[in-house]
């Protein structure tokens, strides 16, 4: 239902925005998923879709292999809401898995999610998935392996505390028992904080379900996720903000596939400029 919903926000605004970028070249595979909107873009005369249209146009024949089959399969770690989670239908949903589907229609290709660990996904670019999104920092490191899209959300670590702690301050947490998720900007920070002893789980929720049982002092896990679990925990837990160095999301994409890079980034453009993006943060995290 939501990805209905999105086609045919993609498909009103592409009419009304006249930008008629793959009715052209898109017809064999497109035209099942676009229907109303291959009409329209036609009737319609192009006048400021220039640039979308070249790159979404040229995207489509050089970035070969990644996207010639018709398929992006894209690798997320559905346990982090609200950017990735599983809905009630038992499939991935969530901000970061509506854009990916819209940035897929964008380039006239199915996307297939799936969902897999967080720590396994930068690994598993250009084998197993083709790109990963997954409220994924950009980070030196990472950047060794892979390439990432331009950013599309800025994040921050916040931290998770019991109601009653003596935590008031980042410099508190030296000495203290901190959780994180295996292989996240959190779980990175918790060496910064002297005599720290590191937990590492597998989701972000069983690192809170340990703070909830008293086995943590603390959890380190993004902005947004941490609302979501203290809001689930309320009786039990806090956030707090110690104002850590902003992070910036992209999506993961193989190395050196500038052509796909230009694609995506194209599309996300569009989606910024048309509306959509605004949209998905609106349905999904500023709700
Ligand atoms: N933003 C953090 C990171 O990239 C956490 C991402 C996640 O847990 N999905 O490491």
């Amino acid at each position: 239902m939501k990805k209905a919903a999105v086609l045919l926000m993609l498909a009103m605004t592409m009419a009304f925005a006249g930008c008629g970028t793959d009715s052209a070249d898109n017809s064999a595979q497109g035209q099942a998923e676009s229907g109303g909107k291959v009409s329209s873009d036609e009737a319609e005369p192009l006048d400021d879709s220039n640039a979308g249209s070249d790159t979404e146009d040229s995207s489509e024949v050089s970035s070969g292999d990644v996207l010639a089959d018709g398929v992006l399969t894209v690798g997320t770690n559905a346990e982090f809401p609200p950017f990735e989670f599983v809905g009630d239908n038992g499939e991935p949903d969530g901000f970061d898995i509506a854009l990916i589907k819209a940035i897929g229609d964008k380039l006239g290709v199915e996307v297939e999610v799936e969902n897999m660990e967080f720590d396994s996904l930068v690994a598993s670019i250009g084998s197993k998935i083709d790109v990963a999104i997954a409220g994924m920092t950009v980070t030196d490191e990472r950047t060794r392996m892979v390439d990432f899209s331009d950013s599309y959300y800025q994040a921050v670590q916040f931290v998770l505390v019991p109601l009653e702690t003596e935590i008031a301050a980042a410099d508190d947490l030296a000495g203290k028992t901190i959780g994180a998720q295996l292989g996240t900007t959190g779980d990175l920070m918790i060496e910064d904080f002297e005599g720290a002893t590191p937990k590492q789980y597998n989701k972000a929720v069983d690192a809170v379900n340990d703070l909830v049982n008293g086995r943590l002092d603390a959890v380190i896990v993004d902005k947004n996720p941490a609302l979501v679990f203290a809001d689930n925990f309320s009786d039990q837990i806090q956030y707090m903000d110690f104002n850590f160095e902003p992070e910036d999301y992209a999506i993961a994409l193989p190395k050196g596939d500038e052509a796909l890079a230009e694609a995506v980034n194209g599309a996300l453009a569009e989606l910024k400029s048309d509306g959509t993006f605004d949209e998905l943060v609106n349905q999904y995290i500023e709700n």
